[in-house]
């Protein structure tokens, strides 16, 4: 579970997880230059190290955007009696009422709403199964913009209408849009708003870890060759620039696989979880799911940007791929978590339509 800072309006690392990577990343330059600067005495300048401090810092300048900024949380909404009985099992609609037992002492104690979609479900009860079906979907399409595809299941726990790409997260307890994983190193959720400053944190961290590997690879070569250089502390500086060396090695090949997957997911516009559960991605998924011949997902498009006071002032083609394109733009999306429920899920569905390169026919 992630902390929440101010109010719960800041979701981030916890605090421990954060210090413990400020202070790995700040520290490694120091000791380094410390180091450094003992073994060959007044010959050396601290310049030598400035860019192993200015990556330092931005790092941590990344790490704090990826962990302080918002993921794409969406509001959570009350769950019906009505959910708890669809949950999206539509094929269950045979064995289950549509109509359900009116509420018990006990439902009316737990405050289980009745709402109108209810009442409305009462309506469609005496058509055919496949009539009650569609009619259903189209009950619960709460916007206009989910009636146009064939409806994803609701969450099961935050009860919302969630797009598709959209997932919850157990540990943060909350669907986040385009969820791609969450990331323990960070403590937070990797999703639509977050992800690029995430996928810069995995470049940096491979450059930075490439100048460390060089500055403790040389500065322990000069420890074992000339151990008259550091004196009798030599075994301690070189245990240091040592461990170290490991440290950034392995930080190397982390941060580089990383980068390279990441890269490879941007290219063909999958996230992590879609990746590792061979799932379909946004785009296919709305194809599949959406009656709407080419002209019409064109211009519905239009008219889904031309909506968004902020999509209006993004440049679409700018990019051409609509993963990259996503990368970019995700970060733009106004904070869900602060909305009505309702349209907290007009605004998610909107930008997943816009972003998921619905219009990009084949
Ligand atoms: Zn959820
Ligand atoms: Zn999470």
């Amino acid at each position: 579970m992630p902390a929440r800072y101010c109010g719960n309006k800041v979701i981030g690392a916890s605090f421990g997880c954060t210090v413990v990577v400020c202070i790995l990343f700040a520290a490694a330059p120091v000791v380094i230059t410390v180091c450094s600067l003992n073994t060959i005495g007044e010959k050396a300048t601290p310049f030598v190290y400035i860019p192993v401090y200015i990556l330092a810092i931005a790092i941590i300048i990344v790490y704090m955007m990826t962990t302080l900024t918002d993921p794409g949380v969406m509001p959570k909404r009350k769950i019906t009696l009505e959910d708890k009985i669809n949950n999206g099992q539509y094929q269950q609609l045979e064995t289950i009422p549509l109509n359900p037992a009116p509420p018990t002492q006990r439902d009316i104690e737990n405050n289980i709403n009745y709402n109108e979609e209810s009442a409305q479900e009462k309506v469609v009860q005496n058509q055919p199964l496949e009539a009650q079906v569609n009619q259903q979907r189209k009950i619960r399409a709460t916007n206009h913009i989910s009636a146009k595809f064939n409806q994803q299941p609701k969450c099961p726990t935050c009860g919302v209408e969630r797009p598709p790409g959209s997932a919850h997260c157990s540990d943060c307890d909350h669907c986040v849009l385009f969820q791609d994983h969450h990331c323990p190193w960070m403590g937070t959720c990797i999703g639509l708003r977050n992800y690029v400053y995430f996928v810069v944190s995995t470049i940096s961290t491979a450059i930075y870890c490439i100048i460390v590997v060089a500055f403790c690879g040389a500065g322990l070569y000069m420890g074992i060759t000339f151990p008259d250089m550091t004196g009798k502390n030599n075994y301690i500086y070189c245990l240091v620039q040592g461990v170290f060396l490991v440290m950034a090695v392995f930080g190397f090949f982390f941060g580089v696989s990383m980068c390279c997957s990441h890269f490879s997911l941007v290219k063909s516009d999958f996230t992590t979880r879609q990746e590792l559960r061979h799932r379909l991605n946004v785009h296919q998924t709305l194809d599949q799911t959406s009656q709407m011949n080419d002209k019409e997902r064109k211009e519905f498009v239009q008219q889904l940007i031309a909506e968004d006071p902020i999509l209006r002032t993004l440049d679409m083609k700018k990019y051409k791929d609509s993963g990259v394109r996503r990368m970019f733009y995700g970060r733009k999306l106004p904070i869900l978590r602060n909305m009505t429920p309702k349209a907290a899920e007009e605004v998610a569905w909107r930008w997943t339509v816009v972003l998921g390169g619905f219009d990009d026919t084949q």
